[in-house]
């Protein structure tokens, strides 16, 4: 067995679909009703059951939610022994748990390191106390610091922190020298990882309402560009590469190997509620309630609500999407039979925006601005 990532093994993601509270920008799938966390584990062991040697070895493991870190030392350890007990792990496996920064305390490090987790992503999103609060955060920003430096101090060396930037204040004006001073603060602590994500309003929560009410309102547009430009160029001269539009690793060791399957179509099993899965074109996705998954797994059913077969040119425009939005870009073959592709590739090359290096086409900084917009040229 090797310990390198290889292309061809797949990846799995456990979703824990629990938060102490929901940040009112936030549409992921997660309730606050913790009596279900039984059920759910119950339910999770069943579906690992279902999906045993259907997919693996896997060369990464992910749990995300909702908020993993809020599980007891007890749910976390029968979650593991579950994993161990269904599905072939690889040697030098990825194993990576999603912490929100309160809940780093006690021996709660150990432990994670105990169960073979070996890279934790924090859910910082500011270090601005407004911010915090704006966004619903249970933290503070001396327990970041703190969470920080406990996380150096057990020898955590793999380690992302998410973060927020954009965010409105109630005026409707971005940070823009707190934000620079959050990426100052969290390098201090040397992670190797950043995901900066420019702040959404997803339509069916609070501030998704909020702004369709004009209660709130994004930053315009200029702004947000000048931002994201200010956090590539930032971290970039710090030595970070800017590998994905929202991720920078300090080298490509440190890129995040799970999230690599999903940009470059490597399957991956999804486990959980509202969880996707992808194999050979074919896409699937678990039921997003809690009390369905468990119910379906209780009649020891799958809890797949819906799958679809991408056809060849779907699958085409999804790597395109996905490809076009990381530093790693997508063959040229991808599009040379569209029309007018040479003229489009030439003049996007001519405009800075995709440099064309050994039959791919690499989207710049400013490609990645466009990212979403560029497969639509095609
Ligand atoms: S942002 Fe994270 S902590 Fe907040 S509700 Fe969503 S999943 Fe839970």
């Amino acid at each position: 067995m090797s310990d390198s990532p290889s292309p061809d093994h797949p990846g799995l993601y456990i979703h824990v679909p629990f938060c102490l509270s929901k940040c009112p920008y936030c549409d992921f799938a997660s309730v606050t009703d913790l009596a279900l966390i039984p059920a759910w584990l119950d339910a999770l062991e069943e579906e690992c059951r279902l999906r045993t040697g259907s997919f693996g070895p896997f060369d990464s493991l992910y749990l995300g939610g909702g908020t993993p870190s809020i599980l007891e030392d007890r749910h976390l350890e029968r979650l593991m022994t579950t994993v161990h007990r269904y599905f072939e792990l690889e040697h030098g496996l990825e194993a990576t748990i999603e912490v929100n920064p309160d809940d780093i305390r006690g021996n709660r490090l150990d432990l994670l390191r105990k169960l073979s987790f070996n890279r934790l992503s924090l859910g910082v999103q500011s270090i601005h106390e407004p911010e915090l609060r704006f966004l619903g955060r249970r933290h503070t920003a001396r327990q970041t610091e703190r969470a920080l430096t406990l996380v150096r101090s057990a020898g955590f060396d793999r380690v992302s922190l998410d973060l927020i930037y954009g965010i409105p204040a109630r005026g409707g004006t971005p940070h823009a020298i707190p934000w620079e001073k959050t990426l100052e603060t969290v390098l201090r602590f040397e992670p190797d990882h950043l995901s900066c994500y420019i702040m959404t309003m997803e339509g069916d929560t609070p501030f998704g309402r909020m702004l369709s009410e004009g209660k709130l309102a994004q930053p315009p547009e200029g702004e947000l560009e000048q931002l994201f430009r200010l956090t590539s160029q930032y971290l970039e001269d710090r030595g970070f590469i800017h590998y994905e539009v929202s991720n920078f690793a300090r080298s490509s060791d440190s890129f995040c190997r799970h999230n690599l399957k999903y940009w470059d179509h490597t399957p991956y099993l999804g486990l959980g509620p509202s969880a996707h899965s992808f194999r050979n074109g074919e896409r699937w996705w678990n039921v997003r309630s809690v009390e369905h998954y468990c119910a379906a797994l209780r009649r020891r059913e799958l809890p797949v609500e819906e799958s679809e077969v991408l056809t060849e040119d779907q699958l085409r425009l999804e790597r395109l999407f996905l490809g076009l939005r990381t530093l790693r870009g997508v063959e040229e073959s991808l599009v040379t039979q569209r029309p007018q592709a040479s003229r489009t590739l030439r003049e996007l090359a001519a405009s800075g925006i995709i440099l064309r290096r050994n039959g791919r086409i690499v989207p710049t900084r400013k490609g990645f601005l466009l990212a979403d917009g560029l497969p639509l040229l095609f």
